[in-house]
């Protein structure tokens, strides 16, 4: 590894009931210690987690901690868009996650912004250089993109509307990401890449994810952890040893930091950044 400095970061979900709100505190309190760069907090299509969401980063603000709220284009108008860029601006929050988003099945897009990159663009002219604009890459390729060429160029649009850096969907298969890594530098893409890390808690829960978002698991894991069963405490062994493993392939071969999705759960990320001894 380098001598660069790394930089880590852990993405929650605002908690929707009163248990979840104080597990999610439980799981700040101990991440805080492992000095990230900052929380991020995702956002509901169309604004469905607008005010939890603004709740969350508030309260992580409120600790001293540095926050990124998400923010997502699908099913919003500019003017409800426009809205929630100034309620975080006027809270002093300098640091935004853009995305897309996606829409539950079944309901109809009333998106005045249709992509992501048109979403950044949205973002530098209503607020020029205010935030710090990070968005989605997809190293497995996007579900929906009519091929991997097009994903990219899609990704550099995003790059040329004016963000700083991204954070890649979770995979399970450190090549992809490096294969993506080059292709970005062929294209003059030079922004930081931050591979996006998905602690593997439950088998059928992963595979449901996955199964919507594109990543692959490996046929010898699902394999593997298929074998376990109702065998929590096994999945979780497993998974801790592969994904310490792809973490530490991904430093090694010059990854610039990990970005974990914690499902909003301390254990299975504090374990990783032990044996990786960060
Ligand atoms: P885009 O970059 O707009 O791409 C979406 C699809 O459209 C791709 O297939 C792309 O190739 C294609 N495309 C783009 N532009 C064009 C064009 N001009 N013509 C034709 N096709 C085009 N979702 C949420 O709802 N809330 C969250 O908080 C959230 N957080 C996330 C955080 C991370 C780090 C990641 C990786 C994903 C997150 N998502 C979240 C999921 C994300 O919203 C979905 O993956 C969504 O399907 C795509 O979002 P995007 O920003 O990548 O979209």
């Amino acid at each position: 590894m380098s001598g660069e400095k790394r930089i880590y970061s852990f993405e929650f979900f605002p908690p929707k009931t009163v248990e979840g709100i104080a597990k999610l505190r439980d799981a700040r309190k101990q991440l805080a210690q492992l000095d990230p760069k900052f929380f991020s907090v995702t956002f509901g299509a169309g604004g469905s987690t607008r005010d939890r969401t603004l709740e969350t980063v508030l309260e992580i603000k409120a600790d001293g901690l540095a926050a990124a709220p998400h923010i997502s284009c699908i099913s919003s108008t500019r003017e409800e868009i426009r809205e929630v860029l100034l309620q975080y601006k006027n809270h002093g929050f300098r640091h935004i996650v853009a995305l897309r988003g996606d829409l539950p099945s079944g309901e109809a897009s009333t998106s005045e912004l249709r992509y992501a990159a048109e979403l950044v663009e949205f973002i530098r002219e209503e607020t020029g250089d205010w935030f710090e604009i990070e968005v989605a890459a997809y190293p497995e390729i996007h579900p929906e993109a009519t091929s991997a060429r097009a994903d990219l160029a899609n990704f550099k649009r995003k790059v040329d509307a004016g963000a700083d850096a991204a954070i890649t969907q979770y995979f399970y298969n450190a090549d992809a990401y490096f294969r993506f890594m080059e292709e970005c530098d062929s294209m003059g893409i030079t922004i930081p890449i931050y591979p996006g890390i998905m602690p593997i808690y439950n088998h059928a829960q992963l595979a449901r994810f996955s199964a919507m978002c594109g990543a692959e698991i490996p046929r010898w894991l699902t394999l593997r952890l298929k074998d376990f069963g109702d065998d929590i405490a096994s999945v979780r062994a497993l998974g801790l040893d592969v994904v310490t493993e792809l973490c530490d392939r991904l430093l090694t071969g010059g990854a610039p930091g990990l970005h974990f999705y914690t499902l909003n759960q301390a254990g299975a990320v504090s374990t990783i950044w032990q044996r990786l001894g960060i």
